[in-house]
């Protein structure tokens, strides 16, 4: 029995009408502009994240939304008709102003979605991976999450879902969404790791090749969180600043992976805490595995340099 299982539908929808909106502007249009913290944005972010809340708004709207983009500075009267193109190509009917919408965010609730229009801007610039996530936490628990990733492993589009205790599904392309699970290799030397293709540190890797791990899968987007969580990898390990994480990045991949069978937590073994917009870690990077070899990777770690200067 699904609990949620209007929101659930709900975020799969959205991410896979989302992703439409993205690959529109990834094969038509490539603007984009830098945000006061120096990462990429781009009007493909901002029409996927105004039509997202358009929709939370009107089919929850007593819920509060947690999203990642604010910059309509960006949204000038030319980009604004880009993006109307954009929607009516996709037979979108949009009749609302498009910046109070991205900056809509509803009123304080404990029922809150978050949005994550383009994760792995880098990776969406480069025609490599990037994924569309939404989630539903409440009073700060993880509920529901979908995951659009366009060009996953060469299917056009692939969606990942999941709801608390209710396990994580995958629909490939046009097929029907069936169970995932995570991988059951035991050996830590035989796993296979993802980690971040543009925002990696270099213990990680450090890390990794003392544990003789030979098989990487350099990534960008928590589509890295959906390989684990399907058993195509093993391990994923990311530099945090502990400071500024913020929810819409990690919380659906979470629930992807936990569902899956697998363990998340950040490098200290400690579990990963949601406030508001806010994600909270007691160590400077996370880790996330098929949960069979978990607790050997964070024995590993105990040693580790990272760790010590924390
Ligand atoms: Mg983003």
């Amino acid at each position: 029995m699904v609990e949620y299982f209007k929101e659930l539908s709900l975020a799969i929808d959205l991410v896979r009408k989302a992703s439409e909106i993205t690959e529109w502007f990834r094969t038509k249009h490539s603007s984009s502009f830098i945000k006061k913290d120096d990462s990429p944005v781009t009007l493909a972010d901002f029409a996927s994240q105004i039509f997202i809340i358009s929709e939370i708004k009107k089919n929850f709207p007593e819920d509060q939304i947690i999203a990642e983009e604010e910059s309509s500075i960006f949204l000038n009267s030319n980009a604004e008709e880009i993006l109307k193109r954009c929607y009516k190509s996709l037979q979108i009917n949009f009749k609302k102003n498009l910046k109070e919408m991205l900056n809509y965010r509803g009123l304080s609730s404990n029922r809150q979605w978050t949005v994550d229009p383009i994760d792995g801007t880098k990776g969406f610039q480069k025609n490599l991976a990037y994924a569309v996530g939404i989630g539903l936490m409440i009073q700060s628990e993880p509920m529901v999450c979908a995951i659009g990733v366009p060009n996953y492993k060469n299917t056009s589009l692939t969606i990942f879902s999941a709801e608390k205790n209710n396990g994580a599904k995958v629909s490939y392309g046009v097929q029907n969404f069936t169970k995932i699970r995570v991988s059951d290799i035991r050996e830590l030397k035989s796993s296979r790791m993802c980690y971040s293709l543009h925002y990696n540190k270099p213990w990680v890797l450090d890390f990794a090749h003392s544990l003789g791990i030979t098989n990487f899968i350099p990534m960008d987007s928590m589509a890295k969180l959906c390989m684990v969580a399907e058993g195509s990898a093993e391990i994923y390990i990311k530099p945090m600043n502990i400071q500024h994480s913020f929810t819409w990045d990690f919380l659906p991949g979470e629930l992807l992976v936990k569902e899956a069978g697998g363990m998340i937590t950040d490098i200290k073994g400690n579990p990963i805490k949601y406030v508001n917009d806010k994600c909270k870690v007691t160590a400077p990077g996370l880790i996330a595995s098929n949960g069979t070899i978990h607790k050997d990777l964070l024995t590993a770690l105990k040693s580790n340099e990272v760790l010590k200067t924390s």
